[in-house]
C-alpha cells in the first residue's frame, strides 16, 4: 500500500511514522500518510525561508507564469486528483456544467478556475499622496512565510484558496492538510510544488499537534487558517504569544430568509444546492430556513421533492449524487442533534434515519415544526439537515438570522431585488447573496462576521492581507 507523503524543499521528506487514510464510503484503508515531526515542521519552514528571497524578487509577471505552469501541471492529472477527492473526501466525482452534480470533478475545475483567475490579481505600487512638498509611494511587500492549515471538507479547494493568493503576493508556504484528507491535499502539493522552485511549497502532514508546531513556530509572518471556531480561537491564542498575525475562517450557521413574495418552485434548486452542497458539509450553506407562514407548504415540498430525487452512494458509482459524510465525527453529530429535534417534537419529512450498512451515510433530511432555541437550529451541525422555520414576520425573520453569534453567509429570497436588498442590508453576515447561497468568487472578498472569522480572503482584499504596506515618503 502507498506511503504519501510530504513535500519539502521540492522533495518528498521520508516519513518518520505515518496513520492510515480511510475511504468514508466504505472504511476500506485507503494508504498510509506521513505523520510529520516537530523537526520536520522545523525543516518545512526553514526551506519556506531559504526560499522566499528570490521567490520575492521575481518580477510579479514571472511570479504569475511560474504559477500558471504550476496550474496546468495540475489541470494534467485532474482526473487522478479528482479520484482521490471522492475515495477520500467521499463526494461524488460528478462533472462539470450544468445539470452536473457538483462533485469531485467540480472541485478540481474549481481550483483550476480559482487558480487561474487569482493569478490576474496584483498591487502595484500607487502614488497615494503628493503636492509640492512631498510624495509618498504605497508598496505591498510579500509577509515572508506563511503557515496555512486546512480543514477535510473541499481539501484541495481550500488549499488552493490558501496557497495561490500567498504565492501570488511573494510569501512562499508551508500547508497543513486536515489528518482526515491527507492523501489529496499531499498529492496536491506534489503536483504544484514539482513546477515550482524548491521551497516556495512545502506540506506538513499530521493530526492538530503538527498544526500547534506549526502555529507556535517563531519563523512564521503569518498564518491562514480556515477550520473550526474552537480550533481558530487556540491557534489565535497562540499566534498572540509571537504576535503573528492570523486570518481565521471559521464556523458559521447561515440562515436563509425567503420573503413572501418568492415563488417556491422557481427558487427550489437553488435553495437545495445552497443547503446540501457536499452533504452539508460547506462553511457557507443554508442550516437554517426561515419561510413565510403561507409558503411554507410549497417550500417543503419543493424541497422533499428534490431530496427524494437523489441517489446515495458510493461517490464512484456512475449516478450518485450524494455520498457519504466524511468522518464518524461528522456522523455522529448529524445524528445527535436530529434526534434531539425528534425529541423536542420535530416533523421528519424526509431522511432522519443512518442507512445501515458501511460508510459514514446520513440521508437529505428535511425537519419542520421546529423553533429558534432548538440544538439542530442553533448550534453548527456542518450536515445534510435542513431545519425549516416559519416566522410571522420579516422583522422575526431578521431578527432569527441574527441572534446567533456567528455570521458566516445569510440569503434572501425574493422575486423583488429592491425588497430583497432592504432585508440584506439588516443581516450580520460577511456575505449576504440574494437569490442565491454560497456562490464565492476569486474576485469578491468572503469572510466571517461574529464569531465566524477575522479578516477576509480573495479578491484585492484578500491578497492585501497577504503583505506587508511600506511608504517610501519623500521630500521634494
Ligand atoms: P478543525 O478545526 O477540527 O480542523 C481544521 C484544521 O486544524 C485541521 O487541519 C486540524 O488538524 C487542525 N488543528 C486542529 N487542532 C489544532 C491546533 N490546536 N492547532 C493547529 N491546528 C489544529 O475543523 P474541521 O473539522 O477540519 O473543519 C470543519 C470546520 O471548518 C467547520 O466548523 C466549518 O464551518 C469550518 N470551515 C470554515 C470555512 C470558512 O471559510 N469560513 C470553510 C470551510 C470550513
Amino acid at each position: 500500500m502507498q506511503t504519501f507523503l510530504n513535500t519539502v524543499d521540492g522533495r518528498p521528506q521520508p516519513a518518520a511514522s505515518t496513520f492510515d487514510s480511510h475511504n468514508p464510503a466504505s472504511g476500506e484503508v485507503l494508504g498510509q500518510v506521513a505523520r510529520s515531526t516537530a523537526a520536520q515542521v522545523d525543516a518545512a519552514v526553514a526551506a519556506a525561508r531559504a526560499a522566499q528571497p528570490a521567490w520575492a524578487a521575481l518580477s510579479a509577471d514571472s511570479r504569475q507564469a511560474a504559477l500558471l505552469r504550476a496550474i496546468d501541471a495540475l489541470s494534467q492529472q485532474a482526473e487522478a486528483l479528482a479520484t482521490w477527492v471522492t475515495r477520500e473526501q467521499g463526494k461524488p466525482l460528478g462533472g462539470v456544467g450544468p445539470g452536473q452534480v457538483p462533485g469531485a470533478r467540480f472541485e478540481l475545475w474549481g481550483c483550476e478556475a480559482w487558480a487561474r483567475t487569482s493569478t490576474l490579481l496584483d498591487l502595484p505600487d500607487e502614488v497615494v499622496f503628493e503636492d509640492a512638498s512631498r510624495r509618498d509611494v504605497l508598496q505591498r511587500r510579500p509577509l515572508g512565510v506563511i503557515g496555512a492549515i486546512a480543514p477535510w471538507n473541499w481539501p484541495l479547494l481550500i488549499a488552493i484558496w490558501q496557497i495561490i493568493p500567498a504565492l501570488r503576493a511573494g510569501n512562499t508556504v508551508v500547508i497543513k492538510p486536515s489528518e482526515l484528507t491527507s492523501i489529496c491535499s499531499l498529492e496536491m502539493v506534489r503536483v504544484l510544488a514539482q513546477a515550482l522552485p524548491p521551497g516556495v511549497l512545502n506540506s506538513v502532514s499530521g493530526d492538530g499537534a503538527v498544526g500547534g508546531w506549526l502555529v507556535e513556530h517563531p519563523d512564521l509572518d503569518k498564518i491562514l487558517f480556515t477550520g473550526s471556531g474552537a480550533t481558530g480561537a487556540r491557534i489565535a491564542a497562540t499566534a498572540a504569544r509571537t504576535l503573528t498575525p492570523t486570518t481565521l475562517e471559521l464556523g458559521g450557521n447561515d440562515a436563509a430568509i425567503v420573503l413572501p413574495d418568492a415563488d417556491p418552485q422557481a427558487i427550489a434548486m437553488d435553495l437545495f444546492w445552497g443547503a446540501f452542497l457536499n452533504m452539508g458539509q460547506t462553511c457557507a450553506c443554508i442550516k437554517r430556513l426561515y419561510v413565510p407562514e403561507a409558503l411554507h407548504d410549497a417550500v417543503v415540498d419543493a424541497l422533499a421533492a428534490l431530496i427524494r430525487a437523489m441517489p446515495m452512494g458510493d461517490g464512484m458509482a456512475p449516478g450518485t449524487v450524494m455520498g457519504p459524510l466524511q468522518n464518524r465525527m461528522q456522523f455522529d453529530k448529524v445524528r445527535a442533534l436530529v434526534e434531539d429535534a425528534k425529541a423536542a417534537g420535530a416533523t421528519i419529512v424526509c431522511g432522519g434515519a443512518p442507512r445501515p450498512g458501511a460508510g459514514w451515510f446520513y440521508p437529505l433530511t428535511l425537519v419542520t415544526d421546529i423553533a429558534d432555541g432548538t440544538r439542530l437550529v442553533d448550534e453548527e451541525q456542518f450536515g445534510p439537515v435542513l431545519p425549516v422555520i416559519r416566522y410571522r414576520s420579516v422583522d422575526a425573520a431578521v431578527a432569527s438570522a441574527n441572534r446567533l453569534d456567528v455570521g458566516l453567509g445569510a440569503s434572501v429570497w425574493s422575486g423583488d431585488p429592491a425588497a430583497a436588498r432592504a432585508v440584506a442590508e439588516r443581516l450580520q453576515a460577511g456575505t449576504v447573496w440574494i437569490n442565491q447561497h454560497g456562490t464565492i468568487h476569486p474576485m469578491v472578498p468572503f469572510g466571517g462576521s461574529k464569531g465566524s472569522g477575522w479578516g477576509v480572503e480573495f479578491g484585492l482584499e484578500g491578497l492585501k492581507s497577504l503583505t506587508q504596506p511600506r511608504v517610501i515618503s519623500l521630500k521634494k
